[in-house]
Protein backbone atom coordinates (compact mmCIF):
# COMPACT_ATOMS: atom_id res chain seq x y z
CA UNK A 1 0.00 0.00 0.00
CA UNK A 2 0.99 3.54 -0.95
CA UNK A 3 1.31 6.42 1.92
CA UNK A 4 -1.41 8.74 0.65
CA UNK A 5 -0.99 12.31 2.64
CA UNK A 6 -4.02 14.06 0.78
CA UNK A 7 -6.61 13.89 3.56
CA UNK A 8 -4.03 14.78 5.84
CA UNK A 9 -4.72 18.86 5.64
CA UNK A 10 -8.37 18.08 5.63
CA UNK A 11 -7.95 16.64 9.31
CA UNK A 12 -9.25 18.60 12.70
CA UNK A 13 -7.65 18.24 15.83
CA UNK A 14 -10.82 16.35 16.85
CA UNK A 15 -9.87 13.83 14.22
CA UNK A 16 -6.84 13.51 15.40
CA UNK A 17 -7.76 12.77 19.00
CA UNK A 18 -10.07 10.29 17.87
CA UNK A 19 -7.65 8.56 15.79
CA UNK A 20 -5.48 8.61 18.46
CA UNK A 21 -7.85 7.50 20.55
CA UNK A 22 -8.66 4.33 18.47
CA UNK A 23 -4.80 3.60 18.20
CA UNK A 24 -5.15 3.64 21.85
CA UNK A 25 -7.61 1.34 22.03
CA UNK A 26 -6.14 -0.77 20.15
CA UNK A 27 -3.82 -2.16 22.53
CA UNK A 28 -6.35 -4.35 24.13
CA UNK A 29 -8.64 -4.40 21.67
CA UNK A 30 -8.67 -5.68 17.94
CA UNK A 31 -11.53 -3.58 17.43
CA UNK A 32 -12.00 -0.82 19.15
CA UNK A 33 -15.43 -0.63 20.59
CA UNK A 34 -16.98 2.96 20.25
CA UNK A 35 -17.72 3.66 23.67
CA UNK A 36 -14.13 3.44 24.39
CA UNK A 37 -13.37 5.21 21.41
CA UNK A 38 -15.78 8.07 22.72
CA UNK A 39 -14.06 7.66 26.70
CA UNK A 40 -11.16 7.71 25.20
CA UNK A 41 -10.96 10.94 22.44
CA UNK A 42 -12.01 13.23 25.89
CA UNK A 43 -14.15 15.71 23.30
CA UNK A 44 -15.72 18.75 25.09
CA UNK A 45 -18.28 18.19 22.44
CA UNK A 46 -19.21 14.68 23.71
CA UNK A 47 -20.68 11.64 21.60
CA UNK A 48 -22.03 13.48 18.47
CA UNK A 49 -18.61 14.93 17.59
CA UNK A 50 -16.50 11.58 17.90
CA UNK A 51 -19.18 10.37 15.37
CA UNK A 52 -18.65 13.41 13.29
CA UNK A 53 -15.07 12.21 13.51
CA UNK A 54 -15.25 8.81 13.09
CA UNK A 55 -17.64 9.26 9.97
CA UNK A 56 -14.27 11.56 8.75
CA UNK A 57 -11.85 9.49 9.53
CA UNK A 58 -13.74 5.84 8.05
CA UNK A 59 -14.25 8.25 4.89
CA UNK A 60 -10.49 8.67 4.39
CA UNK A 61 -9.48 5.21 5.45
CA UNK A 62 -7.66 5.63 8.18
CA UNK A 63 -9.95 3.82 10.32
CA UNK A 64 -12.55 0.82 9.26
CA UNK A 65 -15.72 -0.67 10.36
CA UNK A 66 -15.39 -4.18 11.14
CA UNK A 67 -18.40 -5.86 10.21
CA UNK A 68 -18.26 -9.30 11.23
CA UNK A 69 -17.82 -7.58 15.13
CA UNK A 70 -20.54 -8.86 17.76
CA UNK A 71 -20.22 -5.24 18.69
CA UNK A 72 -19.98 -2.06 16.74
CA UNK A 73 -16.05 -1.00 16.63
CA UNK A 74 -13.47 0.29 14.18
CA UNK A 75 -9.91 -0.76 13.67
CA UNK A 76 -6.77 1.26 12.94
CA UNK A 77 -5.58 0.66 9.27
CA UNK A 78 -2.39 0.99 7.97
CA UNK A 79 -3.02 4.43 6.51
CA UNK A 80 -4.56 5.41 10.21
CA UNK A 81 -1.59 4.67 11.99
CA UNK A 82 1.02 6.33 9.02
CA UNK A 83 -1.21 9.39 9.77
CA UNK A 84 -0.94 9.31 13.59
CA UNK A 85 3.34 8.87 12.63
CA UNK A 86 3.12 11.44 10.00
CA UNK A 87 1.94 13.98 12.27
CA UNK A 88 4.14 13.53 15.63
CA UNK A 89 6.76 13.68 13.11
CA UNK A 90 5.92 17.06 12.03
CA UNK A 91 4.65 17.91 15.68
CA UNK A 92 8.51 17.18 16.19
CA UNK A 93 9.88 19.14 13.49
CA UNK A 94 11.72 16.20 12.07
CA UNK A 95 10.01 16.04 8.68
CA UNK A 96 8.14 19.15 6.82
CA UNK A 97 6.99 17.87 3.72
CA UNK A 98 6.92 14.15 1.81
CA UNK A 99 7.79 13.77 -1.79
CA UNK A 100 8.16 10.91 -4.06
CA UNK A 101 8.47 7.31 -2.90
CA UNK A 102 12.29 6.23 -3.96
CA UNK A 103 11.65 2.93 -2.87
CA UNK A 104 9.84 -0.49 -1.71
CA UNK A 105 11.86 -2.70 0.08
CA UNK A 106 11.27 -6.77 0.98
CA UNK A 107 9.02 -4.80 4.06
CA UNK A 108 8.74 -0.78 3.81
CA UNK A 109 8.08 2.09 1.64
CA UNK A 110 10.75 4.46 1.47
CA UNK A 111 9.93 8.49 0.61
CA UNK A 112 11.98 11.16 0.40
CA UNK A 113 10.98 13.82 2.69
CA UNK A 114 12.25 16.93 3.58
CA UNK A 115 12.66 19.19 7.33
CA UNK A 116 11.29 22.63 7.62
CA UNK A 117 14.45 24.22 6.01
CA UNK A 118 13.71 22.42 3.00
CA UNK A 119 16.91 19.69 3.48
CA UNK A 120 16.03 15.91 1.87
CA UNK A 121 15.77 12.93 4.25
CA UNK A 122 14.72 9.44 3.95
CA UNK A 123 11.45 8.41 5.79
CA UNK A 124 10.92 4.27 5.80
CA UNK A 125 7.85 3.07 6.70
CA UNK A 126 7.47 -0.69 7.84
CA UNK A 127 4.76 -3.14 6.71
CA UNK A 128 5.31 -6.36 8.82
CA UNK A 129 3.10 -9.14 9.46
CA UNK A 130 0.51 -9.01 7.12
CA UNK A 131 0.04 -12.50 7.04
CA UNK A 132 -1.75 -14.22 3.56
CA UNK A 133 -4.76 -15.84 4.28
CA UNK A 134 -3.36 -18.58 3.08
CA UNK A 135 -0.24 -19.09 5.60
CA UNK A 136 -2.97 -17.80 8.23
CA UNK A 137 -4.80 -21.08 7.48
CA UNK A 138 -1.94 -23.28 7.68
CA UNK A 139 -0.74 -21.85 10.59
CA UNK A 140 -2.89 -22.42 13.63
CA UNK A 141 -0.97 -20.98 16.76
CA UNK A 142 -0.06 -17.59 14.26
CA UNK A 143 -4.06 -17.53 14.78
CA UNK A 144 -4.40 -18.68 18.32
CA UNK A 145 -1.61 -15.82 19.30
CA UNK A 146 -2.96 -12.86 17.51
CA UNK A 147 -1.24 -10.33 19.68
CA UNK A 148 2.23 -11.41 18.83
CA UNK A 149 0.86 -11.71 14.60
CA UNK A 150 -0.35 -8.46 14.35
CA UNK A 151 1.11 -5.64 12.08
CA UNK A 152 0.89 -2.35 14.12
CA UNK A 153 3.14 -4.99 16.70
CA UNK A 154 5.62 -6.44 14.30
CA UNK A 155 5.76 -3.18 11.95
CA UNK A 156 6.54 -1.30 15.37
CA UNK A 157 9.23 -3.61 16.57
CA UNK A 158 10.79 -3.33 13.29
CA UNK A 159 11.31 0.20 13.46
CA UNK A 160 12.36 0.38 16.68
CA UNK A 161 14.78 -2.64 16.20
CA UNK A 162 16.40 -0.69 13.72
CA UNK A 163 16.47 2.88 14.95
CA UNK A 164 18.29 1.08 18.01
CA UNK A 165 21.05 -0.77 15.77
CA UNK A 166 21.35 2.13 13.71
CA UNK A 167 21.52 5.00 16.84
CA UNK A 168 24.70 2.30 17.79
CA UNK A 169 26.24 1.46 14.72
CA UNK A 170 26.66 5.34 13.80
CA UNK A 171 27.78 6.26 16.88
CA UNK A 172 30.25 3.67 16.76
CA UNK A 173 31.47 5.20 13.91
CA UNK A 174 30.33 2.97 10.85
CA UNK A 175 28.97 4.01 7.11
CA UNK A 176 25.21 3.94 7.75
CA UNK A 177 22.31 6.46 7.59
CA UNK A 178 22.25 9.17 10.51
CA UNK A 179 19.11 8.20 12.05
CA UNK A 180 17.17 11.27 13.14
CA UNK A 181 13.75 10.01 14.44
CA UNK A 182 11.30 6.76 15.32
CA UNK A 183 7.46 7.08 15.64
CA UNK A 184 5.25 4.08 16.01
CA UNK A 185 6.06 1.85 12.69
CA UNK A 186 8.48 5.00 10.95
CA UNK A 187 12.04 6.19 10.91
CA UNK A 188 13.05 9.48 9.77
CA UNK A 189 17.09 9.20 8.98
CA UNK A 190 19.61 11.39 6.41
CA UNK A 191 19.02 10.53 2.68
CA UNK A 192 22.59 8.96 1.23
CA UNK A 193 23.22 10.09 -2.33
CA UNK A 194 24.18 6.66 -3.79
CA UNK A 195 22.81 4.08 -5.83
CA UNK A 196 22.62 0.62 -4.48
CA UNK A 197 25.53 -1.77 -5.65
CA UNK A 198 22.77 -3.86 -7.06
CA UNK A 199 22.62 -0.99 -10.07
CA UNK A 200 26.31 -0.70 -10.50
CA UNK A 201 27.45 -2.39 -13.65
CA UNK A 202 31.34 -1.76 -13.23
CA UNK A 203 33.77 -0.42 -10.67
CA UNK A 204 37.78 0.73 -11.58
CA UNK A 205 38.56 -1.89 -8.37
CA UNK A 206 36.42 -4.62 -7.43
CA UNK A 207 39.06 -6.35 -5.31
CA UNK A 208 39.24 -2.97 -3.24
CA UNK A 209 35.30 -2.41 -2.91
CA UNK A 210 34.79 -6.36 -2.35
CA UNK A 211 37.95 -5.82 0.54
CA UNK A 212 35.69 -3.24 2.32
CA UNK A 213 33.20 -5.17 2.47
CA UNK A 214 34.74 -8.05 3.87
CA UNK A 215 36.11 -5.83 6.53
CA UNK A 216 32.86 -4.54 7.32
CA UNK A 217 31.32 -8.14 8.38
CA UNK A 218 34.24 -8.76 10.39
CA UNK A 219 34.16 -5.38 11.92
CA UNK A 220 30.07 -5.88 12.63
CA UNK A 221 31.09 -9.19 13.44
CA UNK A 222 33.86 -7.61 16.25
CA UNK A 223 31.42 -5.68 17.59
CA UNK A 224 29.24 -8.65 18.37
CA UNK A 225 27.02 -8.28 15.53
CA UNK A 226 25.90 -9.91 12.23
CA UNK A 227 23.72 -7.55 9.61
CA UNK A 228 21.73 -10.83 8.02
CA UNK A 229 21.07 -9.11 4.91
CA UNK A 230 24.22 -7.91 3.57
CA UNK A 231 23.26 -7.83 -0.09
CA UNK A 232 23.80 -5.35 -3.17
CA UNK A 233 20.26 -3.97 -2.34
CA UNK A 234 21.47 -2.77 1.06
CA UNK A 235 24.51 -1.86 0.08
CA UNK A 236 25.09 1.82 -1.29
CA UNK A 237 28.21 3.01 -2.86
CA UNK A 238 28.78 6.55 -2.35
CA UNK A 239 31.51 8.47 -4.46
CA UNK A 240 34.13 10.48 -2.59
CA UNK A 241 36.47 12.80 -4.53
CA UNK A 242 39.97 13.03 -2.86
CA UNK A 243 42.57 14.86 -3.58
CA UNK A 244 46.51 13.91 -3.41
CA UNK A 245 49.07 16.03 -1.75
CA UNK A 246 50.22 16.55 -5.40
CA UNK A 247 46.90 17.79 -6.65
CA UNK A 248 45.48 14.82 -8.33
CA UNK A 249 42.05 13.86 -8.01
CA UNK A 250 40.73 10.40 -7.47
CA UNK A 251 37.23 8.99 -6.52
CA UNK A 252 37.13 6.45 -4.07
CA UNK A 253 33.85 3.95 -3.52
CA UNK A 254 32.28 4.13 -0.03
CA UNK A 255 30.07 1.69 0.75
CA UNK A 256 26.68 2.61 3.17
CA UNK A 257 25.03 0.13 4.61
CA UNK A 258 21.46 0.20 5.19
CA UNK A 259 18.27 -2.11 6.75
CA UNK A 260 18.72 -3.51 10.19
CA UNK A 261 15.45 -5.01 11.19
CA UNK A 262 16.80 -8.56 11.17
CA UNK A 263 20.29 -7.84 12.48
CA UNK A 264 21.25 -10.50 15.04
CA UNK A 265 23.49 -11.10 17.66
CA UNK A 266 26.73 -13.03 17.15
CA UNK A 267 25.55 -15.36 19.91
CA UNK A 268 22.43 -16.14 18.23
CA UNK A 269 21.69 -19.91 17.53
CA UNK A 270 22.51 -19.75 13.93
CA UNK A 271 24.51 -16.99 14.05
CA UNK A 272 27.12 -19.15 12.08
CA UNK A 273 24.34 -19.92 9.00
CA UNK A 274 23.78 -16.05 8.70
CA UNK A 275 27.23 -15.08 9.01
CA UNK A 276 28.29 -17.34 6.01
CA UNK A 277 24.95 -16.43 4.05
CA UNK A 278 26.25 -12.65 4.28
CA UNK A 279 29.78 -13.81 3.28
CA UNK A 280 28.44 -16.11 0.24
CA UNK A 281 26.44 -13.16 -0.41
CA UNK A 282 28.76 -10.76 -1.26
CA UNK A 283 30.87 -13.48 -3.17
CA UNK A 284 28.61 -14.27 -5.30
CA UNK A 285 27.34 -10.75 -6.22
CA UNK A 286 31.25 -10.02 -7.08
CA UNK A 287 31.48 -13.37 -9.18
CA UNK A 288 28.78 -12.79 -11.09
CA UNK A 289 28.73 -8.98 -11.85
CA UNK A 290 32.59 -7.71 -11.88
CA UNK A 291 33.56 -11.57 -12.43
CA UNK A 292 35.82 -11.21 -9.48
CA UNK A 293 36.76 -14.06 -6.63
CA UNK A 294 38.76 -13.20 -3.73
CA UNK A 295 42.21 -15.08 -3.49
CA UNK A 296 41.30 -15.58 0.09
CA UNK A 297 39.07 -18.21 1.36
CA UNK A 298 36.67 -17.27 4.28
CA UNK A 299 36.44 -15.32 6.05
CA UNK A 300 35.27 -18.01 8.50
CA UNK A 301 32.85 -17.95 11.77
CA UNK A 302 35.27 -19.35 13.71
CA UNK A 303 37.86 -16.81 13.38
CA UNK A 304 35.12 -14.29 13.74
CA UNK A 305 34.31 -15.20 16.52
CA UNK A 306 37.34 -14.80 18.34
CA UNK A 307 37.56 -11.61 17.16
CA UNK A 308 34.64 -10.46 19.50
CA UNK A 309 34.60 -7.76 21.90
CA UNK A 310 38.73 -8.26 21.66
CA UNK A 311 40.76 -5.03 22.62
CA UNK A 312 38.26 -2.97 23.89
CA UNK A 313 35.63 -2.90 20.99
CA UNK A 314 32.21 -2.62 22.58
CA UNK A 315 29.46 -5.06 22.25
CA UNK A 316 26.70 -3.63 20.30
CA UNK A 317 24.41 -6.56 20.51
CA UNK A 318 24.43 -6.14 24.06
CA UNK A 319 23.73 -2.43 23.74
CA UNK A 320 21.20 -2.47 21.69
CA UNK A 321 19.16 -5.67 23.27
CA UNK A 322 19.84 -3.60 26.98
CA UNK A 323 18.15 -0.68 25.03
CA UNK A 324 14.16 -2.65 25.92
CA UNK A 325 13.79 -5.18 23.78
CA UNK A 326 12.74 -8.47 25.56
CA UNK A 327 13.74 -11.80 24.25
CA UNK A 328 9.69 -12.44 23.18
CA UNK A 329 10.17 -9.09 20.96
CA UNK A 330 13.26 -10.31 19.10
CA UNK A 331 11.41 -13.69 18.40
CA UNK A 332 8.42 -12.54 17.12
CA UNK A 333 10.01 -10.36 14.87
CA UNK A 334 12.46 -12.82 13.46
CA UNK A 335 9.27 -14.61 12.96
CA UNK A 336 7.98 -12.73 10.99
CA UNK A 337 10.84 -11.59 8.84
CA UNK A 338 11.17 -15.26 8.35
CA UNK A 339 7.79 -15.68 7.05
CA UNK A 340 8.07 -12.40 4.80
CA UNK A 341 11.14 -13.74 3.57
CA UNK A 342 10.01 -17.23 2.53
CA UNK A 343 6.86 -15.79 0.64
CA UNK A 344 8.73 -13.83 -0.92
CA UNK A 345 10.96 -16.32 -2.12
CA UNK A 346 8.30 -18.65 -3.54
CA UNK A 347 7.04 -15.96 -5.54
CA UNK A 348 10.42 -15.23 -7.36
CA UNK A 349 10.71 -18.70 -8.05
CA UNK A 350 7.53 -19.08 -9.01
CA UNK A 351 7.89 -16.10 -11.83
CA UNK A 352 4.95 -15.20 -10.53
CA UNK A 353 3.10 -11.94 -8.84
CA UNK A 354 1.38 -12.56 -5.64
CA UNK A 355 -2.18 -14.17 -5.67
CA UNK A 356 -2.39 -14.62 -1.80
CA UNK A 357 -5.07 -12.37 -0.60
CA UNK A 358 -4.50 -9.76 2.08
CA UNK A 359 -5.66 -10.79 5.38
CA UNK A 360 -6.53 -6.58 5.39
CA UNK A 361 -8.65 -6.22 2.14
CA UNK A 362 -8.48 -2.46 1.73
CA UNK A 363 -4.49 -2.86 1.89
CA UNK A 364 -3.23 -3.38 -1.38
CA UNK A 365 0.19 -5.11 -0.90
CA UNK A 366 2.01 -3.44 -3.84
CA UNK A 367 2.66 -5.70 -6.47
CA UNK A 368 5.27 -4.00 -8.82
CA UNK A 369 8.44 -5.38 -9.06
CA UNK A 370 10.61 -4.09 -6.54
CA UNK A 371 13.74 -4.32 -8.63
CA UNK A 372 12.73 -2.67 -11.11
CA UNK A 373 10.83 0.26 -8.87
CA UNK A 374 13.91 0.73 -7.01
CA UNK A 375 15.91 1.76 -10.30
CA UNK A 376 13.19 3.27 -12.09
CA UNK A 377 12.71 5.79 -8.92
CA UNK A 378 16.20 6.39 -7.67
CA UNK A 379 17.44 7.85 -11.07
CA UNK A 380 14.05 10.44 -10.40
CA UNK A 381 14.93 11.16 -7.20
CA UNK A 382 18.77 11.29 -7.35
CA UNK A 383 19.34 12.17 -10.84
CA UNK A 384 22.96 11.91 -10.35
CA UNK A 385 24.68 12.43 -13.70
CA UNK A 386 28.06 12.46 -11.64
CA UNK A 387 28.68 8.83 -11.70
CA UNK A 388 32.28 8.91 -13.64
CA UNK A 389 33.66 6.30 -11.36
CA UNK A 390 30.96 3.98 -11.78
CA UNK A 391 28.44 2.86 -14.48
CA UNK A 392 25.07 2.51 -13.49
CA UNK A 393 22.07 -0.05 -14.89
CA UNK A 394 20.19 1.58 -17.53
CA UNK A 395 16.70 2.20 -15.85
CA UNK A 396 15.06 0.53 -18.54
CA UNK A 397 17.56 -2.41 -18.55
CA UNK A 398 17.33 -6.17 -17.24
P1 LIG B 1 13.71 -3.02 3.14
O1 LIG B 1 13.94 -3.35 4.58
O2 LIG B 1 12.27 -3.05 2.84
O3 LIG B 1 14.55 -3.82 2.20
P2 LIG B 1 15.58 -0.81 2.84
O4 LIG B 1 15.92 -0.09 4.10
O5 LIG B 1 16.57 -1.80 2.36
O6 LIG B 1 14.13 -1.48 2.98
O7 LIG B 1 15.31 0.27 1.70
C1 LIG B 1 14.85 -0.09 0.41
C2 LIG B 1 15.55 0.76 -0.65
O8 LIG B 1 15.33 2.15 -0.43
C3 LIG B 1 17.06 0.59 -0.65
O9 LIG B 1 17.48 -0.47 -1.46
C4 LIG B 1 17.55 1.93 -1.16
O10 LIG B 1 17.54 1.95 -2.57
C5 LIG B 1 16.51 2.91 -0.66
N1 LIG B 1 16.94 3.56 0.60
C6 LIG B 1 16.65 3.17 1.86
N2 LIG B 1 17.20 4.00 2.79
C7 LIG B 1 17.85 4.96 2.11
C8 LIG B 1 18.62 6.13 2.49
N3 LIG B 1 18.81 6.46 3.77
N4 LIG B 1 19.14 6.88 1.50
C9 LIG B 1 18.95 6.56 0.19
N5 LIG B 1 18.25 5.50 -0.23
C10 LIG B 1 17.70 4.69 0.70
MG1 LIG C 1 16.59 -3.79 1.96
Amino acid sequence: MKLDTRAMRHLASEDWRVLTAVEMGSKNHEIVPTPLIEKLSHLRGGASGVHRSISALAKVGLIAKVKEAKYDGYRLTYGGLDYLALHTHANRKDLYSVGSRIGVGKESDIMVVADDTGAQRVLKIHRLGRISFRSVKSNRDYLKNRASGSWMYLSRLAAMKEFAFMKALHEEGYPVPVPLAQSRHTIVMTLIDAFPLRQITTVPDPASLYADLIALILRFASNGLIHGDFNEFNILVKEEKTTSDDGQESIKLEPVVIDFPQMVSMEHQNAEMYFDRDVNCIKRFFQRRFHFTGTQPGPFFKDAKKSLGKGGVKRLDATVEASGFTKKMLKDLEAAIKEKAAKLEARHASGEGDEDEDEDEDEDEDEDDEDDMDEEEVHVVLGSESNEAMKVADASGP
